[in-house]
């Protein structure tokens, strides 16, 4: 066997060695990257608008384990955002709207894609994340997303989280996709927030969502949205299936579901997930370039925007008994109201306690004023608090304050009781799960979290 250094690639290596300090050219004295090339760089791979957030910077530092984890070498982020077409996204039809977001989708995923390739002829390493899907689904329902663009593009002065939370670029509006790239090389300057919300507040994402998910005090119900917007990606899509597999025959199964669902699900199969709404996005007039119809003739630009949404008859997917279903109820009568699982079964007491504010449906808390002690035994050892008060949830990974209601529980018993593998009542025979406290004080906390 020849010796290594004897090989063709060895070789060829040594010999165009040189071909590694390629980076020079764009590396400071002091070794750090060249902003204003990197900036040319995304804007000539077809990005709108781009910004750069050091790996330290604070407001990172909830995601930065993950994004090491999965990308080691990061010390710098690239931030960019490419603008989407604003009327298909306003468009009834959500075919139309649904193909500009895959469309920019795929354009984001290149874009990356793009400056990965050109920081790599340079000899720096970078990876690019997807803008969307396909995301780290081995996670799910935990965190399945490489990198938390939106942290990223806020940290990058790329905007602000407007109160329906996308984030609104002062000049594009909300009509943006957003990429991110991990590079291995500090960078001469880097951007800060903008010193201002291009949110106006003036509640028309409010007005539009049909399942209520951003109430007008700027609260967003997360399992609102989730459960309807979502309904053909992974919790919905799992719900379908299980909708499937329950059915007796045919004639069951489309006691359940409608052809136009089916048609529709496989469509989202085929060609991409779709949104099922996403008119928060549709009628935000935030931006310098997006405000001018509003500011021009508001009465013009709710009938032209955000009445045809309102209007449209379409099936609304609500989880039974939550705030969304009275919600779509009330205000959107012509609509056709499904009631649905939500698909949200956390896999760990971590899941469970992430999830809860997720899934709070305040309006259902209305009245409690309860505080919650949770000691989990068996294979996750946790103890947590949870108060629901004035129609607020707060959780705390220890025990504090007097409970209303001690619940001890094996934490896999727990479990397949959040995820109504089994009922409540044989755990509490076997006292695997135990109650100091009043039963209908677990009654309620359970209204709060309908799934
Ligand atoms: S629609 Fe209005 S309130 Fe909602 S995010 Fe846009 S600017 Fe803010």
């Amino acid at each position: 066997m020849s010796r290594m250094e004897e090989h063709p690639t060895v070789i060829n290596y040594y010999m165009s060695r040189g071909g590694n300090y390629r980076a020079e050219n764009v590396l400071s004295p002091s070794g750090k990257l060249d902003t204003t090339w990197l900036r040319d760089v995304c804007i000539e791979a077809g990005a709108d608008d781009a910004g750069f957030v050091a790996i330290d910077r604070p407001s990172l530092s909830g995601d930065k384990d993950d994004i090491l984890g999965y990308f080691p070498r990061t010390k710098s982020l690239v931030s960019f955002v490419c603008r989407m077409n604003r009327e298909p996204i306003r468009s009834p039809a959500r075919s139309v709207s649904n193909l500009e977001f895959h469309h920019i989708g795929d354009k984001v995923n290149e874009v990356a894609r793009r400056i990965v390739s050109a920081l790599e002829e340079r000899g720096i390493r970078a990876v690019n994340p997807s803008m969307g899907f396909p995301m780290e689904m081995g996670n799910f329902p935990e965190k399945i997303w490489v990198v938390s663009h939106k942290t990223v593009a806020v940290a990058a002065g790329l905007g602000h989280m407007g109160i329906h939370r996308n984030v609104i670029h002062p000049k594009f509006g909300n009509f943006i996709l957003l990429g991110t790239v991990l590079v291995d090389a500090e960078l001469e300057s880097y951007d800060n927030p903008i010193d201002y919300n291009p949110c106006l507040e003036c509640k028309l994402c409010v007005a539009a969502c049909p399942v209520g998910a951003i109430a007008p005090d700027g609260y967003f119900n997360f399992s609102a949205c989730y459960t309807h917007n979502y309904r053909e990606f992974m919790s919905g899509f799992t719900s379908w299936v299980e909708g499937i597999a329950d059915s007796r025959d045919a004639r069951d199964y489309l006691r359940k579901f409608s052809d136009s669902e089916s048609a529709s699900m496989w469509q989202s199969l085929s060609y991409g997930a779709n949104y099922k709404a996403a008119y928060c996005m549709a009628v935000c007039p935030a931006g310098e370039d997006v405000i001018g119809p509003f500011l021009e003739n508001r009465r013009e630009y709710l009938d032209d925007v955000v009445k045809p949404l309102q209007k449209k008859e379409e099936t609304v997917y609500v989880v039974p008994n939550s705030d969304a279903e009275a919600h779509a109820a009330k205000r959107f009568p012509h609509k056709t109201v499904k009631a649905v699982s939500n698909g949200l079964r956390p896999k760990s007491i971590s899941g469970f306690l992430d999830g809860l504010k997720l899934t709070f449906q305040r309006d259902k808390s209305e009245g409690m004023d309860a505080t919650y002690h949770f000691t989990f035994t068996g294979k996750e050892s946790v103890q947590a608090t949870v108060v629901i008060r004035n129609g607020t949830i707060e959780i705390r990974k220890e025990l504090t304050g007097v409970p209303n209601l001690h619940i001890t529980a094996e934490s896999s018993a727990w479990l397949g009781f959040i995820r109504k593998e089994h009922g409540i009542i044989m755990p509490l025979l076997l006292k695997k799960i135990r109650l100091k406290g009043s039963i209908a004080l677990l009654k309620a906390f359970g209204r709060c979290f309908p799934s």
